[in-house]
């Protein structure tokens, strides 16, 4: 099931989305209001609206974001950097989580602005310690991410808290699919239409199971929160008004544009 969150006549719903529609478009899908939240028991509504009635939000609103670096070596390699033995995380803030057709606002304080196309996992209960062979009952489903990154004030400071934090830092969508194998997908990144990220997730170097784990060993995770896997090769600059697409076969395409202000 695909389960959007949006706002209609000013409140905020989820739905699973119904139909189908050509790439890039939402004409021809529906969606029927979810009765209660996608992390309980909940039922369909049976009433329905068209997608293209309504603003779609990110489709969880995660307490925390826990960003992989350099799970895909042929980026670790065009970073410069060595493949990490272990994984390594860093956080993106509730506040930098939008959703598919919001604005990326280009900060003031970089000028080297690159998109990271990137499979993310929301958590669909609180768990911690959360052995291997568990790990799939902690996943309500997968969406779509853009780890928006300011790279030159990456490489200047030690800490990503800026670099990776900022507001707008991590757009998730289009929605969440709660029926996937995620173990070898087509994972692309556009930009103004032109292919500039493409590989499989099936080239990550720790696997999904291997994150959870080694993320649950340090903290509890709770219904909403969101696990990003690492980015591919490819990842290249963005400037204003340019129109960013991360697609994963299987999900959708998560759409974005590039605003700078002032
Ligand atoms: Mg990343």
């Amino acid at each position: 099931m695909r389960i959007a969150r949006f706002s209609i006549d000013g409140n905020v719903a989820f739905g699973a989305v119904e139909g189908e529609s050509p790439p890039g478009s939402t004409d021809g899908l529906v969606l029927d209001i979810i009765k209660g939240i996608p992390f309980a028991d909940f039922e369909l509504s049976g009433t329905k609206v068209p997608l293209s009635k309504v603003r779609l939000l990110p489709p969880v609103l995660p307490n925390k974001v826990v960003a992989f670096g350099r799970n895909y070596a042929e980026h670790a390699k065009e970073m410069g950097g060595e493949v990490p033995d272990a994984p390594f995380a860093f956080f993106k803030p509730s506040t930098s989580v939008i959703g598919s057709g919001d604005d990326i606002a280009y900060p003031s304080f970089t000028e080297e602005l690159h998109h990271e196309a990137e499979l993310a996992v929301v958590i669909g209960r609180m768990c911690r310690e959360v052995p291997r062979e568990r790990v799939k009952d902690v996943i309500l489903g997968y969406t779509c991410a853009n780890d928006v990154t300011a790279r030159d004030v990456q490489r200047r400071e030690k800490q990503w808290a800026r670099a990776k934090g900022f507001d707008s830092s991590c757009p998730l969508g289009p929605w969440v699919e709660t029926d996937l194998d995620p173990s070898d997908l087509t994972i692309q990144c556009t930009v103004n239409g032109r292919q500039r990220q493409l590989g499989r997730t099936s080239e990550m170097i720790h696997s999904i199971e291997d994150l959870i784990v080694n993320i649950t060993e340090a903290m509890t995770l709770l219904p909403g929160d969101v696990i990003l896997t690492g980015t591919p090769a490819g990842v290249g600059p963005l400037s204003d008004g340019d129109e960013v697409a991360v697609t994963i076969e299987g999900i959708g395409t998560l759409t974005n544009k590039v605003v700078k202000r002032g």
